[in-house]
C-alpha cells in the first residue's frame, strides 16, 4: 500500500498521494500541552497542519512528474523540505481557514521555478469565498497595486466544474464544514474531503465505492476525523466511519486529527479499511478511474 516518495511508477495508470500534514488546525503536539498523545514517542503522534500532494507520470512525458499541492498550510515549507518539493504544476485550496493558506508566501521559490518553466504564474484553483480572503489577507501578492518585488507568482484560478492538470481531472465535491459550503476534491480513483461536518446527498454520487462499479470506485477515500467528542464544524471518528461504510472505498484514510486520538490505540479501534493516515504516509490509487456522471452516463450507453 505504502509508496516510498520520489519512487518511480508505471506510467499513466496509478498515481501517488502523500500526506504532507495530517493535524488538526493546531498541529499535534498542541503548544503547552503534556496529554498522552502530545507528549507520545510514537512518530505517527507528530501531525502538522493538513495538506495532502498528488503526484504521477504522464505516458507521453515519462521524464517529468506531474505535482498538484491540495493547501498550503502554515507548516508547508517544513513539509516541502521533507519531501524534497522541487516543481509544482498547481495549487488546488479547499477553504480559507488559517491552517488551510497562511504557507502561500513558501510558494514563491517553486512559483518562480515554475514561471521559468512554462512562461506563467503557478495556477492556484480556489473558490471565491478563497478568493476573497486570499485577496484580502495577501493583498502584497494580489493587489495589482502592489510593487512588493518579491511576491510570489501565482494567479487565482477559478474551479469551475473542475480542473484538468495533464491528463488528470481534479472534480470539486462540495461539502459542509460548519455553515460553510467548502470544497472537497474527486481525482481518479482518489478523493480529498478535509474539513467536513456533512456530506450533502448529491456529492455522494460523485463518490462512488468498489461494490457500486469495478472501474469507478474510489481505491482511496481520504475524510476528516477530529476527535470523538462532538464539534460544531468537523465530523467525529463515528461520523465519518459512517460515512466512509457508506461510500465503501477499499481503503479510507483519517486526517485533520486532534490530539485526543492516539495513533495506535485509535487505530486498534477502527473497522477493517479504516485508519489514521499520517505523515509522510504515501498511497497509491488509480489514475484513470471513471466516477460520478461520466461512470453513470457510460454505463448508460452500453
Ligand atoms: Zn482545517
Ligand atoms: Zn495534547
Ligand atoms: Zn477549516
Amino acid at each position: 500500500m505504502s509508496a516510498a516518495a520520489g519512487q518511480s511508477l508505471t506510467p499513466s495508470t496509478r498515481a501517488v498521494l502523500r500526506f504532507l500534514g495530517t493535524g488538526t488546525s493546531m498541529g499535534v503536539p498542541t503548544l503547552a500541552c503534556d496529554c498522552e498523545v502530545c507528549t507520545s514517542a510514537d512518530p505517527r503522534d507528530r501531525r502538522l497542519r493538513p495538506s495532502v500532494l498528488v503526484q504521477w507520470t504522464e505516458a507521453t512525458e515519462p521524464d517529468r512528474q506531474r505535482t498538484v499541492l491540495i493547501d498550503t498550510g502554515p507548516d508547508f515549507r517544513e513539509q516541502a523540505l521533507a519531501a524534497d518539493l522541487r516543481e509544482l504544476d498547481a495549487v488546488l485550496y479547499t477553504h480559507s481557514h488559517a491552517d488551510h493558506i497562511l504557507g502561500l508566501d513558501d510558494l514563491r521559490p517553486l512559483s518562480y521555478l515554475h514561471q521559468a518553466r512554462t512562461g506563467e504564474p503557478m495556477p492556484l484553483y480556489v473558490s471565491e469565498e478563497t478568493r476573497a480572503v486570499m485577496e484580502h489577507v495577501f493583498s502584497y501578492t494580489f493587489s495589482p497595486e502592489s510593487t512588493y518585488s518579491h511576491r510570489a507568482r501565482v494567479a487565482l484560478r477559478q474551479i469551475g466544474d473542475g480542473v484538468t492538470i495533464g491528463s488528470l481531472r481534479f472534480e470539486p465535491v462540495t461539502v459542509l464544514h460548519g455553515a460553510m459550503e467548502i470544497v472537497g476534491w474527486r481525482f481518479g480513483g482518489a478523493a480529498y474531503l478535509t474539513d467536513v461536518s456533512a456530506i450533502p446527498e448529491a456529492s455522494f454520487a460523485q463518490l462512488h465505492g468498489l461494490s457500486d462499479d469495478l472501474n469507478g470506485g474510489l481505491d482511496v477515500l481520504v475524510l476528516s476525523a477530529l476527535r470523538h467528542k462532538p464539534h460544531p464544524s468537523h465530523a467525529t471518528v463515528a461520523q465519518a466511519i459512517e460515512w466512509a461504510q457508506r461510500i465503501g472505498a477499499r481503503q479510507t484514510w483519517l486526517t485533520h486529527i486532534s490530539h485526543d486520538l492516539g495513533h495506535q490505540v485509535t487505530n486498534q479501534s477502527l473497522p477493517k479499511g479504516i485508519e489514521l493516515a499520517w505523515d509522510g504516509l504515501s498511497v497509491e490509487f488509480r489514475l484513470n478511474a471513471e466516477f460520478g456522471s461520466s461512470a453513470a452516463q457510460n454505463k448508460q450507453a452500453e
